[in-house]
C-alpha cells in the first residue's frame, strides 16, 4: 500500500503539533499517510520544499516565516489565498502546485464555534502583519465585526494589508485601519495576537487598556510559549485563549483539501488539550 507523505514546513518547527493532529485525522478517517516536520533553512525554503515534493511528498503546511514565499511557489491559488497574498497549505498537483490559506477559516471557527464568541458587530484588534495576520484578515472581515484595527511594529506592513483588503472590508461594512503597536486605542472586545512575539519569548507588545472588560484575548501561539500572554490577559480580566483550537481547525481544512474528507475536530481538540497545557 502506498503511503502519501505530507509535512509542516517552517523555521522553527520542532514545537509544531501538526504531525500529531494529522496522524489523528488520518486514523479517524482511515487514510494512509505520514506527516513529518520539515525544518527549512531561512534562505532555502523553496529548495527544501521542492526536494520534499521530488522525494514523493504530496503536500505541505507552511508556517512561520514562509507563508509569503509559499504564495510565490503556487501555480494556482484559492480565492482566499489570493486575497491574503499568503499560503499555509500547498498541494503538489502535477502541472502546478495549488496554494490555499486555511488559517482564517480555522481562526473564525475556533472563536465562534469553539469559544462561542460571535464576531459580528464586535470591535477587533489584530496584532501583527506577517503571514498569519495576512491569512486571517479576509475571514475576520467576512465575519462582519464593526471594526478591525490592524497594529504592527512596522506600520507600513499593516497599512499594506489594509490596502489589499480595502474593497473586501467595504463590501462587508467593516471599518478597517492600520496603526503602530502604541496607537491601538482601547477597549476592544476581541484581541488577537498574530505576532510571533510569544514564539520569540518577547513580552506582550501592547498595553492592557486595549482590552475591554471581559474581552476575548487570543494568542495564535500555543503551548508554554503562549503562557505569558495568556497570564497577562487573565490578570487584566480577559478570557484568554491560545492558538490550539485554530491550529486544529485550520488543519482540518487542509486535510480536506488533500484527502477529500473532513475530519471531526472536537475529539482531536479535547485530546490535544490534555497534552498541551
Ligand atoms: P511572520 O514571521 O510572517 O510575522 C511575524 C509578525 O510578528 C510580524 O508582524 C512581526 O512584526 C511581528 N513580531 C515579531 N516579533 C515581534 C515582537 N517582539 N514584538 C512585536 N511584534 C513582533 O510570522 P507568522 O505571521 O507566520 O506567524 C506569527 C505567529 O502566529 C507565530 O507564532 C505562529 O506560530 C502563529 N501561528 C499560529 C497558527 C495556528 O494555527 N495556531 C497559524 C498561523 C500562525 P514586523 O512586521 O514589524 O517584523
Amino acid at each position: 500500500m502506498t503511503v502519501d507523505r505530507y509535512a509542516v514546513a517552517g523555521n522553527p518547527v520542532a514545537h509544531s503539533r501538526s504531525p500529531t493532529i494529522h496522524a489523528m485525522y488520518a486514523e479517524q478517517t482511515h487514510q494512509a499517510l505520514v506527516y513529518e516536520r520539515l525544518l527549512c533553512p531561512l534562505d532555502d525554503f523553496a529548495a527544501t520544499v521542492r526536494a520534499f515534493a521530488a522525494a514523493g511528498g504530496s503536500g505541505c503546511n507552511v508556517t512561520v516565516p514562509f507563508k509569503f514565499e509559499a504564495f510565490a511557489l503556487a501555480a494556482k491559488l484559492s480565492p482566499r489565498a489570493q486575497l491574503a497574498g499568503a499560503v499555509n497549505t500547498l498541494r503538489f498537483d502535477e502541472g502546478g502546485w495549488f496554494g490555499d490559506n486555511t488559517d482564517g477559516a480555522g481562526l473564525v471557527r475556533d472563536i465562534e464555534r469553539n469559544a462561542g464568541v460571535v464576531l459580528a458587530g464586535k470591535r477587533v484588534l489584530l496584532l501583527g502583519a506577517g503571514g498569519a495576520s495576512a491569512g486571517v484578515l479576509g475571514s475576520l472581515i467576512a465575519a462582519r465585526p464593526s471594526e478591525i484595527r490592524l497594529a504592527n511594529r512596522s506600520v507600513g506592513k499593516a497599512q499594506g494589508l489594509v490596502d489589499a483588503h480595502r474593497d473586501w472590508a467595504a463590501q462587508h461594512g467593516v471599518q478597517l485601519t492600520a496603526c503602530s503597536l502604541t496607537e491601538c486605542g482601547s477597549a476592544y472586545q476581541v484581541l488577537i495576537n498574530g505576532t510571533s512575539a510569544s514564539l520569540a519569548g518577547a513580552g506582550v507588545p501592547v498595553a492592557p487598556e486595549v482590552m475591554a472588560s471581559g474581552a476575548l484575548a487570543l494568542d495564535m501561539m500555543y503551548g508554554p510559549a503562549a503562557e505569558p500572554f495568556l497570564a497577562w490577559a487573565r490578570s487584566h480580566g480577559a478570557t484568554a485563549r491560545d492558538g490550539l483550537g485554530m491550529l486544529i481547525e485550520q488543519a482540518a481544512e487542509a486535510f480536506e483539501l488533500w484527502r477529500g474528507v473532513k475530519p471531526e475536530t472536537a475529539p482531536v481538540l479535547a485530546a490535544l488539550r490534555e497534552q498541551v497545557q
